[in-house]
């Protein structure tokens, strides 16, 4: 019940097959799982039975800023990362079209997966799917979606806009632990066809009473009533997560979802506003959903690294709320996610007073 809302919520096309994991970068895994069976497939090459061994090297595509999670799935999968190409990116972070498509001729004729990100972890922005998806389609590639936290938007019909042609892809991963605030450790993957899922984590042995087979693994005859959840996660035994996800679904419903991604990404919006009024600070991104990245400047009003770094670990000692560094186009930023169900808009305005004041200091 609860793949079947979320799928829903998310728009994602009837039929996918859902997945409860550890998190997003165990979905990513999954799916990228799924996708290499699938284009392997296509090439002749069972990877499931043979491996890797004689199968063509696997290439992917993804934007140069994507989640590390994507080269680390490279990793376990044996594709290497040496197969990955990096796309160019906006000044966002959001992967440009036009190089995707300038990749995918060069690799014309080959097995290839694209990447693509919904919520860049530093700015908060999307691919622009209905292209890249389009762009790969044409080209014969899989698309997979990792879209963490941003996959959240489509459950807004003021946010939706955003990731617009999602339903194109053929695999997606989003975690409930984010934005849902379910507990850890909680995310969901989702693949279109769930035979390609089946063939990468399916299984079966004597011991295991499977619920029924007559569908494939996980299936019975008369549909998902007989779903064996082990069949698409990489565990056997693990927690029903999906427990979690249906309370949390349950008890807020769409709209309560769609109020509580509107709510933190206004609330991103409001501390982004009140921190560009302010002299000593610099808002490096566009606030398009939670996250916001901001800069110090020195009291001359000089951008300032070392500053920038000092103020970050006056807000971190004086606890009023707590964000962390990141590096954005070498340089250092304080990073804010807004991303807490019971974060409310005073707390923002403490916020915005407890960075005035580590940004002021002497
Ligand atoms: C957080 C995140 C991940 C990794 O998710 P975990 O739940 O920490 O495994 C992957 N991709 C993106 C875009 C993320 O924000």
């Amino acid at each position: 019940v609860a793949a079947e809302w979320t799928a829903e919520l998310f728009g994602l096309p009837a039929g996918v097959s859902c997945g409860f994991v550890t998190g997003a970068t165990m979905a990513n895994f999954t799916a990228l799982a799924a996708a290499r069976h699938a284009v392997l497939g296509r090439h002749g090459v069972d990877v499931d039975r043979v491996g890797l061994a004689g199968a063509p090297a696997v290439q992917v595509l993804a934007g140069a800023e994507r989640h590390v999670s994507i080269d680390l799935a490279l990793r376990y999968l044996g594709i290497g990362t040496d197969q990955l190409t990096l796309v160019e990116v906006d000044g966002q972070g959001a992967m440009r079209p036009d190089d995707l498509a300038r990749h995918l001729r060069r690799l014309a004729g080959r097995p290839v997966i694209v990447c693509a990100q919904s919520g860049n972890v530093d700015t908060g922005a999307f691919d622009p799917l209905t292209a890249v998806c389009g762009h790969a389609r044409e080209a014969g590639a899989w698309t997979h979606v990792d879209g963490a936290f941003g996959l959240w938007a489509a459950a807004s019909p003021a946010l939706a806009h955003h990731v617009a042609g999602l339903e194109l892809a053929d695999s997606w991963a989003v975690d409930a632990h984010k934005w849902l605030n379910v507990p850890y450790d909680n995310a969901m993957v989702f693949v279109r066809d769930s035979a390609d899922h089946r063939a990468a984590t399916g299984k079966s042995a004597p011991y295991l009473t499977d619920s029924g087979t007559a569908g494939g693994p996980g299936e019975t005859a008369e549909g998902r009533a007989a779903r064996e959840n082990y069949h698409f996660v990489p565990e056997a035994s693990r927690r029903a997560r999906g427990f979690t996800v249906y309370a949390a679904l349950r008890s807020l419903g769409a709209s309560g979802i769609a109020d509580l991604v509107d709510r933190n990404c206004a609330q991103a919006r409001r501390l982004a506003g009140a921190l560009a009024a302010e002299p000593t600070a610099d808002i490096l991104n566009e606030v398009v959903l939670n996250q916001v990245m901001v800069r110090f400047r020195d009291p001359a009003g000089q951008d300032d690294e070392a500053r920038t770094q000092a103020v970050v670990a006056r807000v971190q000692a004086d606890g009023t709320a707590w964000a962390g560094t990141t590096r954005w186009r070498g340089l250092t930023a304080l990073r804010v996610s807004v991303s807490g169900w019971r974060t409310t808009d005073a707390d923002i305005d403490l916020t915005v007073e407890a960075i005035r004041r580590a940004a002021t200091a002497p």
